[in-house]
């Protein structure tokens, strides 16, 4: 089983363990080393998807693989108790046409969205001395235009999709749950077709959450390890994990991250990949397996797993 790690490389950082993506370069300086830190222990390989306004920020002699990754627009969100931040790549602001604020990439024509990710992918490539190939939306948002204008741009991997899943600035609910990596049909990115990108799904686990250390708080390790073994259990050729690299700037997220490689890497035949060595595997038949759930659960995460469903369409 190939296993892949895409970080999203943005500010931000963590308050009483949760992300808060406010433009602090903590979520950088220090969540990009400590990620590679633990990845290093385990022999994993780091995809980070980088946005254009962190490159500054992004520490040198990292031997791991660079992405990018496009926040469009710019506009405030609120978040509770009266606390908001800005979404939105300052550096695309000042350097790109952007006929309006929103921070979800299908709201750009493609002419838009092609003059974002082309002058994202050139600051990335001049200023860390590599060329993108594996691509991440911000909000996961992508649409026909997106994948036209990657393909355009010379990417070969998009990492943006959320298997079986829909809310208001994404789109992904045709594709099956456990969904492994396919080549997108021009008229509609969520069908198989020939264009030469790769997509390449997040692991979803039950009931339709997305593999990422960030939910331990709400769902707890053992969930995490059972969604692993759902797949692997029935030969699953891939095993993608996401994450945001102001995570890794908390300990108990560095912890969490570290117990769940430590996992992962005690099973046969586990080979740490990144994201631009995926290739599409033979077809799969993938079933829902609930054993490694039931086998999971206990008083801690059944008690606050209900509120940790809830929260599965984050940015
Ligand atoms: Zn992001």
């Amino acid at each position: 089983m190939d296993v892949i790690i895409v970080c999203h490389t943005e500010f931000g950082h963590v308050e009483n363990r949760e992300l808060i993506f406010e433009k602090d370069p903590v979520g950088v300086e220090e969540g990009v080393p400590n990620l590679v830190g633990v990845a290093e222990k385990y022999g994993a390989k780091i995809t980070f998807a980088v946005c254009p306004e962190v490159v500054s920020h992004f520490p040198r002699g990292i031997n791991h693989e660079i992405g990018l990754h496009i926040h469009p627009g710019w506009m405030p969100v609120e978040h509770k108790n009266s606390r908001s931040w800005i979404v939105g790549d300052l550096y695309l602001k000042e350097h790109c046409q952007q006929s309006v604020n929103s921070t979800i990439l299908r709201d750009y024509s493609y002419d838009e969205q092609l003059n974002m990710i082309t002058v994202g992918k050139e600051y990335v490539r001049d200023t860390l001395g590599i060329e993108p190939r594996v691509f991440v939306a911000g909000k996961w948002c992508e649409d026909n235009n997106t994948i036209r204008a990657l393909v355009t741009a010379g990417f070969t991997h998009s990492c943006s999709a959320v298997p079986h899943s829909k809310c208001d600035h994404y789109d992904w609910s045709k594709l099956p749950r456990i969904c492994m990596p396919y080549h997108p049909g021009e008229k509609d990115y969520q069908q198989k077709g020939s264009l030469p990108l790769l997509i390449v799904p997040i692991s979803q686990i039950l009931p339709g959450i997305s593999v990422t250390p960030e939910i331990l708080p709400s769902v707890g390790l053992s969930w995490l390890k059972a969604g692993f073994t759902e797949y692997y259990q029935q030969n699953m050729p891939l095993f993608h994990i996401c994450l945001h690299s102001p995570c890794t700037t908390n300990q108990y997220f560095v912890s969490g991250m570290e117990r769940l490689l430590d996992f992962v890497s005690q099973h046969q035949n586990v080979n740490f990949k990144f994201a631009s060595e995926v290739t599409e595997y033979t077809p799969v038949e993938p079933r829902t397996n609930i054993l490694p759930y039931i086998l999971a659960l206990n008083p801690d995460n059944t008690r606050t797993f209900t509120r940790g469903i809830l929260r599965k369409c984050w940015r």
